[in-house]
């Protein structure tokens, strides 16, 4: 086996493939799915397997796959994603599949005889689309043609057309014959580093409800009108913004979270009370209850704000995920892989989406966080150490050893 720097001067070679790809001027990288950049992502990634001597191949969707054996036999899969929010870091994804290159290569030296594949999936964030894990939704059943046939990219074109430009196909055939799934990714938030943790071991990857609500109110001269005449449909936005927080904190016991991510005032002049406010709201929890619980008591302050100041609202969902379990068996043996590799961990929930959440329709799924600095993600700021990176595929690595 390779020595420690040995491994950590190829994860240096292989991100720095990636590094200009999709720079912009800003210091960080856009590299939406299914665009140009994507590709060349994908493409490199292709062209690092070669160099490996290892197989690869494209799926229906464009998910790209570098792997040690192709054959019928049942495999491991090792995956993430290599597109980007705009502007966003170079870890988010992209580590989940430097950690697979390097645990396929330790798998070459050792010659163990496992069938490993390391994929790529397409199209992850929801930046390009409003949509997240395209490519891992499509193989794995979690997305239908009809979910995604009416995408349309930022810059105007229709999921339909790029999928026919490429010879993509929206129906593809579901994914066969993968044993487990196995996902690194950096945590995205700041426990790890807080505690001072090497790795994470992923119990539930939380379930986002969506929803918009728009308050309308009466936008009339901020001079001329009494206070006791006006409808004013930021103040009901605000004290609707602090209700939702307070249900927030009644609930983070459960490990829920609320945000109102989005706020638009109309028509935002200075002298004239505030007519129409739009708010976008992000509410998400391992719990069904108790996003259950939030979700109701939303609708009841809502009801209730509107009646006491005056004005009407409009709510809709935008979008549901039910939180989704990882595999407890799986949890276990990645702890003691931890334990006996005298890498500390910690068994937590994942606030964010991972394509991981794609495969627990189709096979065992686990995850391992490794920590980021200062837990920063899509974001230029985003860093993960290359030993963190090289931490958490050892994790995997060991615990593919104990299957064999
Ligand atoms: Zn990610």
């Amino acid at each position: 086996m390779a020595s420690r720097r040995e491994d950590v001067q190829y994860l240096e070679y292989i991100f720095s493939q990636f590094y200009d790809i999709g720079v912009n001027s800003y210091g960080g990288v856009t590299r939406l799915g299914y665009t140009k950049i994507e590709d060349e992502m994908h493409d490199m990634f292709k062209d690092l397997g070669e160099e490996e001597n290892l197989h690869t191949y494209i799926d229906e969707v464009g998910n790209t796959f570098v792997a040690n054996d192709i054959s019928n036999k049942e495999y491991y899969l090792i995956g993430s994603h290599l597109d980007s929010v705009v502007n966003g870091g170079r870890y988010d994804g992209v580590v989940g599949v430097l950690a697979g290159l390097l645990i396929l290569n330790w798998a070459k030296n050792d010659n163990l005889d496992i069938p490993i594949r390391v994929g790529a999936f397409r199209c992850e964030e929801s930046s390009n689309f409003g949509k997240c894990t395209i490519g891992s939704g499509l193989i794995t059943g979690e997305l239908k043609r009809d979910d995604v046939k009416g995408l349309v990219s930022k810059t105007g074109r229709s999921i339909i057309e790029i999928f026919n430009s490429k010879g993509y196909n929206l129906s593809p055939k579901k994914i066969e014959n993968v044993k487990q799934y196995l996902e690194l990714h950096i945590e995205q938030g700041k426990v790890l580093e807080e505690y001072d943790i090497k790795a994470g071991i992923v119990t539930h990857i939380a379930g986002p409800r969506r929803f918009e609500i728009c308050i309308y109110g009466e936008a009339e001269h901020s001079g001329a009108t009494p206070m006791d005449m006006r409808s004013d449909a930021l103040c009901a936005a605000s004290e609707f913004v602090l209700e939702l927080e307070k249900l927030g904190r009644k609930e983070a016991h459960r490990k829920s979270v609320t945000t109102v991510g989005v706020l638009n005032n109309n028509p935002n002049v200075l002298n004239v009370i505030p007519g129409e406010v739009n708010l976008g709201i992000d509410i998400r929890g391992i719990d069904i209850n108790s996003l259950d619980e939030i979700e109701n008591g939303m609708n009841e302050a809502m009801k209730r704000i509107s009646k006491e100041r005056n004005v009407k609202f409009f709510l809709q969902s935008t979008g549901r995920f039910d939180p989704v379990k990882m595999s407890t068996h799986m949890q276990k043996k990645l702890s003691e892989c931890s334990e006996k590799l005298r890498i500390s961990h910690k068994v937590m929930p994942s606030g964010a989406g991972h394509d991981a959440m794609a495969f627990t329709r189709v096979c065992d799924t686990a995850m391992v966080f490794i920590p980021c600095y200062k837990g920063i993600s899509h974001n230029k700021s985003e860093f993960s150490s290359l030993l963190s990176i090289y931490d958490g595929a050892k994790i995997i690595y060991e615990y593919l050893k104990g299957e064999k």
